[in-house]
């Protein structure tokens, strides 16, 4: 079945108590047992599981192509689940650039509890083989990168990986299934903030992790979601599911206005340098092209004239909301080094932006005033 189908089916189906075509929330803690004292429907209690999470557990499997899914209360709260499976003394490789929660949780949580780390430039397989050490348990990827939009070969590093039997697992909340199929690629497993794309609107904060077939490490993931606890209310599994439905139309137009902005920014004498793979110039563009069907809502671009020139830019954007986070529907636009702290390596004169669903010539009408003042 097609994408489009999976994501309107999936997870899905007529409620048999009541006939409502619309899934119900599930709000109840506990479950009734049968008189043999066995629970005919498989649920106990709502931390170890939920109808309305096993919905929406379903349909994003699905949406990735695998074998099971874990539903959590946030995109961090799913990143953890996939370090804690991992023992004191193990090392994982991440990218440089990795999103600055998950290098903040490995930097100042987890290596107190004796997981070592190894950041580094991923897109450059070689780095990636040389960082392995007989301790290495898993290397993560995440492809486009914040905020440069690197492109790593998902492939080449699972690969690596498989070599050395070391899991590699994808934080795909950046491209979504719709755009680029991690398990299909080789990976074991597949993280997400739904928060951002798979929500959609805006209004829920999420994760997930889905597992490949036969993932060494999902069980325990899986463990850790039932007694760790950090599990999503059934509210927000419903507001997620209804998110999902129209994802592959949004991430259509999410690609087609970001295309366009990106076209115009690179024209534009005010902007230093455009990151977006979608251009033929982005060094990951050939690599993009291969494992990704477009290329995101996301792009980021420096400005002439350093830190003040960029916030200045954004303090003049009318349609681009100053703020943090992606993929609403709405466009965001952020100065991304002070958000990131002490500490970034990110281009000071560097706004990133969440192109959202409105018509792209207003949104390139906008910015071209922005970015349109004397001197
Ligand atoms: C937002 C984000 C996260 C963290 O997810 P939350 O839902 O905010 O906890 C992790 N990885 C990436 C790539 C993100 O963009």
């Amino acid at each position: 079945m097609e994408i489009e189908t999976l994501a309107i089916h999936s997870g899905r189906g007529v409620d048999p108590a009541t006939g409502a075509v619309t899934p119900p929330i599930h709000m109840s803690t506990t479950f009734q047992r049968a008189e043999d004292g066995t629970y005919p429907q498989g649920f106990v209690y709502g931390r170890s599981g939920n109808p309305t999470r096993t919905l929406l557990e379903e349909c994003v499997r699905d949406l990735e192509g695998g074998a099971d899914a874990a539903a959590f209360s946030s995109g961090m709260a799913a990143i953890m689940s996939v370090f804690q499976v991992l023992s004191s003394g193990d090392h994982v490789i991440v990218p440089q650039d990795l999103y600055h929660g998950t290098a903040r949780l490995l930097l100042e949580r987890l290596a107190r509890w004796g997981l070592h780390a190894s950041f580094v430039d991923m897109p450059d397989i070689d780095k990636v083989r040389a960082a392995i050490l007989p301790d290495t348990k898993l290397i993560l990827v995440e492809t486009p990168s914040n905020p440069l939009l690197k492109i790593t070969d998902i492939a080449a590093v699972a690969q690596l990986a498989r070599e050395h039997g070391i899991s590699c697992v994808c934080d795909n909340t950046w491209a979504t299934p719709i755009l680029q199929r991690c398990l299909d690629l080789g990976a074991d497993m597949v993280v997400h903030s739904t928060t951002k794309y798979l929500g959609g609107h805006g209004d829920v904060t999420g994760g997930m992790v889905v597992s490949a077939k036969d993932s060494a490490l999902f069980p325990e993931v899986r463990a850790i979601q039932q007694d760790g606890g950090a599990v999503p209310s059934p509210f927000d599994c419903w507001l997620l599911l209804r998110g999902i439905r129209t994802l592959p139309y949004r991430m259509r137009a999410h690609s087609e206005n970001a295309a366009r902005v990106a076209a115009f920014l690179e024209g534009h004498p005010r902007v230093v340098q455009v990151f977006y793979p979608g251009l033929p110039a982005h060094e990951g563009h050939e690599t993009a092209r291969q494992q990704m069907n477009m290329f995101g809502g996301m792009l980021s671009f420096r400005v002439r004239g350093g830190p003040e020139a960029a916030f200045r830019v954004a303090a003049r954007a009318s349609l681009f909301t100053r703020a943090t986070s992606l993929g609403s529907y709405e466009s965001l636009i952020e100065h991304r080094a002070s958000i990131e702290g002490l500490g970034s390596a990110t281009p000071e004169d560097l706004l990133r932006v969440s192109v959202g669903l409105e018509h792209a010539d207003d949104l390139i009408a906008d910015l071209e005033q922005a970015l349109d003042w004397g001197g």
